[in-house]
């Protein structure tokens, strides 16, 4: 499948780990450098207003998907290239996931883990075959891999699914597995419209 737009999951605060928004604004310039459009949560605070500045500020394409009801929160990003008003976080993150052919995570909190497990699931679902990968900086998710690990060990989940997962210190290495991933064989059981 041919690369056009990836989204990007991430952090809605700053964090004080420098290592973490260098690696932001370092994966905004090869986003942008590659010609592929950013998909993000529409911000202008913590790692997402960073990551989307930095696309920006290299010439690239941002769009940004947000819910109305976040406006005071998350402050809608007012330099982006296309800014989508949804009604719900729900519709936001469907939004999201249509108009990306691929989803990278960087570090970030819950808000991050639920839209990172939601793709996941859906792949493992057999519902899309779009590339998962993580920007893992300074080890960042070596705890959830290990907690998956975990739960295949337990018998609750198929390590297979681990392999839906492409993992990375670096943006370009993460893009290189992007180009040559073909997802997992999955058994699909439900239907994209039931879901
Ligand atoms: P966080 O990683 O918690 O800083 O959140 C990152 C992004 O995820 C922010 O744009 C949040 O609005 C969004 N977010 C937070 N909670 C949820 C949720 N339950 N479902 C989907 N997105 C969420």
């Amino acid at each position: 499948m041919e690369l056009k737009k990836i989204c990007v999951f991430c952090g809605s605060s700053l964090s004080g780990n420098e290592k973490f928004i260098q690696a932001a604004e370092a994966l905004g310039r090869v986003l942008a450098g590659a010609g592929l459009g950013l998909v993000y949560g529409g911000a202008t605070v913590g790692l997402m207003g960073r990551l989307a500045d930095t696309v920006m500020a290299a010439g690239g394409m941002v769009e940004g998907v947000i819910p109305a009801s976040l406006f005071s929160k998350e402050i809608p990003h007012p330099k982006i290239t296309r800014l989508i008003t949804t009604p719900t976080m729900h519709e936001r993150k469907q939004k999201m996931y249509d108009m990306a052919d691929g989803f990278i995570a960087l570090p970030g909190g819950l808000g991050t883990l639920d839209e990172l497990c939601e793709v996941l699931t859906w792949a493992q679902l057999g519902l899309h075959r779009k590339p998962i990968g993580l920007l893992n900086v300074s080890g960042y998710f070596d705890h959830f891999l290990q907690f998956l690990e975990r739960a295949c060990a337990e018998g609750l989940m198929d390590a297979k699914y681990l392999g839906l997962i492409l993992r990375e210190e670096t943006p370009e290495a993460l893009l290189r597995g992007f180009e040559t991933y073909h997802a997992p064989p999955v058994h699909r059981w439900i239907r994209r419209q039931d879901r």
